[in-house]
């Protein structure tokens, strides 16, 4: 069965509108525009995606706006859906601040969803409290990085991801897309301290993010980025069987946001591979990479 007549729908993707006047990043590169962006989905099949504001400033030197995601995605609207973002330190930073309206102004203008939130600060602190009731009674899924520690960028958790539970059990109709090294390296129970905020190599068996997609619908897999389809190649025999049975929370997206990065070729071939050797089924394989997208995004 062939896979190239169903486009993709990306869940994940973050893009400069000035990327010529940005500095340079650690490693020399800058980030991609659109016109770069596009030339990867030509070559592996994507149709559109969804661009995702960063607008927290930790592991970056500049913030890439709402405004800017959605002027994108009316520049290029078959080709960009658009997410607002939130950081709850934003304006009054006290505790008090009514994240409601700004969500509810974002969501008028044509938002999908929320995210991805990269806020160095505890995924269950009081604030994400209050922006994830926000989220949920305005039905915007949330996308989250998250972060092992206030070294880096993420809402923080501890290994295990007991405060992501805590936020699942306390928001049961608000979609959580999880996403990172520190969300995925949870795809294996001999996960540690040490290794959690990493890419690791080999087979996995039954980790946390098994337990928490069984105990709660409304958590959702970003397949995204090297963390993501590095939780599925590593293990290609633990990823059929994981696709198979979270086939309708299970997403699609690249996160490619420097020239020349190689994962999201990886992860064409894998996937195709997958379908071609009977381990993933077509069905299966369209509701990862289009349809279950199309749901969430309601379109
Ligand atoms: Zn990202």
């Amino acid at each position: 069965m062939k896979t190239s007549g169903i486009k993709k729908i990306d869940i994940h993707s973050h893009v400069q509108l000035f990327p010529e006047y940005m500095p340079p990043l650690y490693n020399g590169k800058t980030f991609v525009g659109a016109e770069q962006l596009f030339k990867l989905f030509d070559e592996i099949g994507v149709e559109k995606s969804v661009l995702l504001p960063l607008i927290s400033i930790e592991g970056q030197v500049s913030v890439n706006s709402c405004e800017e995601a959605k002027y994108l995605s009316e520049k290029y609207p078959d080709r960009f859906l658009w997410f607002c973002n939130i950081d709850p330190r934003c304006i009054s930073n006290d505790g008090k601040q009514d994240y409601s309206k700004i969500l509810e102004f974002y969501k008028s203008i044509g938002a999908r969803g929320v995210g991805e939130i990269t806020s160095n600060v505890y995924v269950d602190s009081p604030d994400m409290d209050r922006i994830f009731s926000c989220c949920e009674e305005l039905g915007l899924p949330v996308l989250l990085h998250i972060g092992a520690g206030f070294y880096s960028y993420g809402v923080v958790d501890d290994l295990g991801l007991p405060r992501l539970e805590k936020m699942l059990k306390a928001h049961p109709d608000l979609i959580f897309l999880g996403h990172s090294q520190v969300f995925w390296t949870e795809i294996s129970s001999d996960n540690t301290d040490a290794t959690r905020d990493s890419w690791p190599a080999g087979k996995v068996d039954g980790g946390r993010i098994t337990e928490l997609l069984r105990e709660y619908g409304n958590l959702y897999c970003d397949f995204s980025a090297t963390s993501g389809s590095n939780a599925l190649m590593r293990d290609p025999e633990h990823a059929a069987r994981f696709i198979e049975e979270f086939s309708d929370r299970v997403l699609y997206g690249t996160d490619y946001c420097l020239e020349g990065q190689s994962f999201p070729y990886k992860f064409n071939d894998f996937l195709n591979e997958m379908v071609e050797s009977g381990n993933i089924s077509i069905e299966n394989y369209t509701k990862l990479v289009r349809t279950n997208a199309e749901k969430i995004l309601g379109l």
